[in-house]
């Protein structure tokens, strides 16, 4: 299908909340006949123009696919940003045009036994999806989770976060921010190759390491990562 034969479906929004000082978390209703299946890691397109289907951008669902009734967003504005912006004068009762979901680099049952994931600002989202799918579901999958951030307040469901690596034995995570609070505990500066080596599980056949942020961290991260030993296919970008 090319992309001007895609679907195009007008989806409800019934929740908009404030997360960080530019993130907002949108929940759209999903109708009872729709098929809107999806991996955690998977991806949608929103068009501000149902009439253009050229010009869209992708958002990642947060939820855990288990989820029936609503999927939800957590969009970034950007200053001048087209479709975040469109996004940020959009709110509750109004309807946004989506295609897909479509296929991203996603968490699949059974793909490994440890997972390493490296996020930086909003390429938290897909991560979002994983950890609650692998944690709710109770599976055998160890994960830990490197988060790089501006400052402690851009850290998107720090308190969510906070709360699964206390609560849970096969999850754990470590907070990278530009520059931290008065006495912060976690890492300071970049996340770096010997970084990565101490806080993520090592090569192996049941590890795979998710990758998600600006696009030269993604690049970048993933050459490091290969250094390290992480077969190319193993460092997955969703
Ligand atoms: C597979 C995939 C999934 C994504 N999922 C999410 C998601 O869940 N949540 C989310 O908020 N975003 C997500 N994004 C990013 C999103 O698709 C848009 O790129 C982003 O919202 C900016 O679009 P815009 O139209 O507002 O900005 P544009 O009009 O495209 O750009 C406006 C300005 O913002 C700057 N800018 C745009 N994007 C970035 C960026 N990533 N980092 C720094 N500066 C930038 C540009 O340089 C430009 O100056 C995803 C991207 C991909 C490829």
């Amino acid at each position: 299908m090319s992309q001007k034969d895609v679907i195009i479906t007008r989806y409800r929004i019934i929740e908009k909340q404030r997360v960080t000082r530019d993130t907002s978390r949108f929940r759209f209703a999903l109708p009872p006949n729709i098929d809107f299946k999806f991996l955690p890691g998977d991806h949608i397109k929103i068009y501000p123009d149902r009439n253009n289907p050229l010009e869209f951008r992708p958002y990642t669902p947060t939820n855990t696919p288990d989820i029936k009734d609503y999927f939800e967003l957590i969009i970034k504005h950007y200053p001048n940003g087209k479709v975040s912006g469109y996004m940020k004068e959009r709110g509750l009762g109004d309807d946004v045009a989506v295609s897909g979901p479509d296929k991203g680099g996603h968490f699949e049952d059974g793909m490994a036994k440890k997972i390493g994931m490296v996020a930086g600002g909003t390429g938290i989202t897909p991560m979002i999806s994983m950890v609650r799918s692998i944690l709710s579901r109770k599976l055998d999958v160890e994960v830990f989770l490197l988060f790089a951030n501006k400052t402690i307040d851009d850290i998107i469901l720090k308190e969510e976060f906070d709360k699964y690596a206390e609560k849970y034995d096969n999850f754990d995570l470590y907070y990278v921010l530009d520059k931290g609070p008065e006495g912060w505990p976690m890492g300071e500066g970049r996340i770096t190759k010997d970084l990565m080596n101490e806080k993520l599980f090592g090569p192996s056949d049941d590890t795979v390491i998710f990758v998600c942020g600006p696009p030269m961290m993604q690049i970048n991260l993933k050459k490091q990562l290969m250094e390290l030993g992480h077969p190319g296919e193993k460092v997955i970008f969703p």
